[in-house]
């Protein structure tokens, strides 16, 4: 597992130039993309094959044959940590279940880039990669983080940055402290920090900065919540006497952060147990 850089090509470490120079095989996100680092790098043809989210189940096949076979490969995505919402689970899994080796080449990732700069908490943290495109989805995956005190980290999409700020705004309160982290090594870095209300109000006003790439990271909430522990089953048994399942499943989601698919198909399948019973 080799990382490599997020934007700055000097960010490449000595041992992943080295260890990219000297396997058999690199398997990448995109060929082409990698090519580009590997020709910084002086490394010319190497020998490639396309690793990513739709071939990866495929592929690993392929790579697991090469390293039985004695190979050495490489796995890179496009930038920054493999498996960091990029490709590779699955063949870290395959090979450790095939007691096949598997070491890695630390390096950059936008995770712990955005963090280090972002003034705020870094004791503890977690990662939320990004969130669901669907505004309904959004929010309640928001709404199950309302309360929680460590640091968030998010990726996010020039296309849905206000949106997201906008319902954090709403979720989180307009005081919520944030950072915005965008194009981290490259040319335009830029960090805004303030609350969610104020970095809402540049972004409404400067378009530029809802360009490139951009990491969120989210201060945590100051205000212990106590949580009320719900017992879903009983929950689903009141909703399902009174709503239809997919109103029911809705609000379930809404009241415990869960998600609404998972709901629904419990409702459904309460339905058909009680069907069978009857
Ligand atoms: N595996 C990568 C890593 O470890 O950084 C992340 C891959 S993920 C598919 C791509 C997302 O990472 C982008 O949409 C953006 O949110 C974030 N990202 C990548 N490069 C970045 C950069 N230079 N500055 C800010 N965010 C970046």
């Amino acid at each position: 597992m080799v990382a490599t850089p997020i934007g700055n090509l000097g960010d490449i470490s000595i041992r992943a130039t080295k260890i990219l120079s000297c396997v058999q095989v690199i398997a990448a996100e995109d060929t082409r993309h990698t090519r580009i680092l590997l020709n910084h790098l002086g490394i010319h043809q190497p020998r490639m094959i396309p690793l990513h989210e739709h071939n990866e189940a495929h592929q690993v096949l392929k790579v697991l044959r090469l390293l039985q076979s004695g190979e050495e490969v490489a796995l890179v995505s496009d930038a920054g940590t493999p498996l960091i919402s990029d490709p590779g689970y699955r063949l870290v899994c395959e090979t450790r279940r095939h007691n096949l080796p598997v070491s890695v080449i630390p390096g950059p990732s936008a995770v712990t880039a955005a963090l280090s700069v972002s003034g705020l908490g870094t004791d503890r943290f977690v990662f939320e990669g990004f969130l669901p495109a669907r505004a309904a989805a959004r929010h309640s995956r928001l709404q199950a983080l309302s309360s929680e005190t460590r640091t968030q980290v998010f990726f996010e999409s020039p296309r849905r940055i206000c949106n997201t700020i906008d319902d954090m705004v709403s979720i989180f309160g307009p005081e919520r402290p944030l950072a915005l982290c965008r194009e981290l090594t490259k040319r335009f870095e830029t960090v805004l920090r303030g609350s969610a209300a104020e970095i809402l109000t540049i972004l409404l006003n400067d378009s530029d900065q809802c360009r490139g790439e951009m990491v969120l990271v989210v201060g945590g909430s100051d205000q212990a919540v106590v949580r009320t522990h719900i017992d879903e089953e009983r929950l689903l048994d009141l909703l399902a006497g009174v709503l239809t399942p997919r109103v029911a499943s809705e609000v379930a989601a809404r009241l415990t952060g869960g998600r609404k698919n998972d709901y629904y198909a419990r409702m459904l399948q309460r339905t058909r147990t009680i069907k069978d019973n009857e």
